[in-house]
């Protein structure tokens, strides 16, 4: 079977970091699965549709037509029924939106053959919050990714920040801990490390130090 390694971890953590540089040494594909939340959200939003009205919600999934493309954090893009929908999905307005949809079993179960679609050969790096407990239980090597959420804030500031857009250090730490508290408070697919998940603990960590980490973990 395909290899998977997966990431999961909460908000601002520095999945997409770890998550990118896994795939340049790995050559694997890649599955931004928070995207495909973020896309499902904001297409209910263009379509009219309540966000809390789930069944509807997840009935507009198999009808998306998205493209990733570029490979670094400066040149990806994702384009959405052929539109650049790239800025627009990392606002945290957008994670907070995807979140709410994310309680959804519906919404869940929907995405779900979606996401394992990107299992082709040679492997897949799979970001996400149930990657190694749900979506795919059978990950190689399974990583859990957390830090304290002042630090995640911080993170997630500096990165919009370098995509030009200004944030509110007060007002996106409060949007974190929110969005976290409903992704580890949902019934279904928690967030939460599977069992043999490997914990990195990243608080205070330099990104070098971090990867160092992973590094020992996916040569072991
Ligand atoms: O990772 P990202 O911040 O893009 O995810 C946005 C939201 O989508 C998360 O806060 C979570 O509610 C939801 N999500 C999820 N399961 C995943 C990935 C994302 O529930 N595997």
């Amino acid at each position: 079977t395909v290899p998977v390694i997966a990431v999961d971890g909460p908000a601002g953590v520095g999945k997409g970091m770890v998550t990118r540089w896994l795939v340049q040494r790995t050559g694997f594909h890649r599955l931004d699965s928070g995207a495909l939340y973020r896309i499902l959200a904001l297409a209910a939003v263009a379509a009219g549709v309540d966000l809390d009205a789930h069944a509807a919600v997840a009935a507009l999934a198999p009808g998306l037509q998205i493209s990733f493309t570029g490979s670094s954090e400066d040149d990806e893009a994702i384009l959405v029924g052929g539109q650049d929908w790239t800025r627009e999905l990392r606002a945290e307005t957008t994670g907070a939106l995807a979140s709410r949809i994310a309680v959804s079993p519906e919404v869940r179960e929907a995405l779900l053959q979606r996401q394992r679609d990107f299992r082709l050969a040679p492997g897949l790096i799979a970001d996400g919050r149930d990657m190694g407990t749900v979506v795919f239980p059978d990950a190689r090597l399974k990583l859990f990714l957390d830090a304290s959420p002042e630090e995640r804030a911080t993170r997630r500031q500096r990165q919009l920040s370098k995509a030009g857009i200004a944030a509110n250090f007060a007002t996106l730490c409060e949007e974190i801990r929110a969005r976290d508290a409903r992704d580890r408070g949902r019934a279904v697919a928690p967030l939460k490390p599977a069992s043999d998940a490997h914990l990195i603990d990243t608080t205070g960590l330099s990104p070098e130090a971090v990867l160092a980490r992973v590094e020992a973990l996916s040569v072991a």
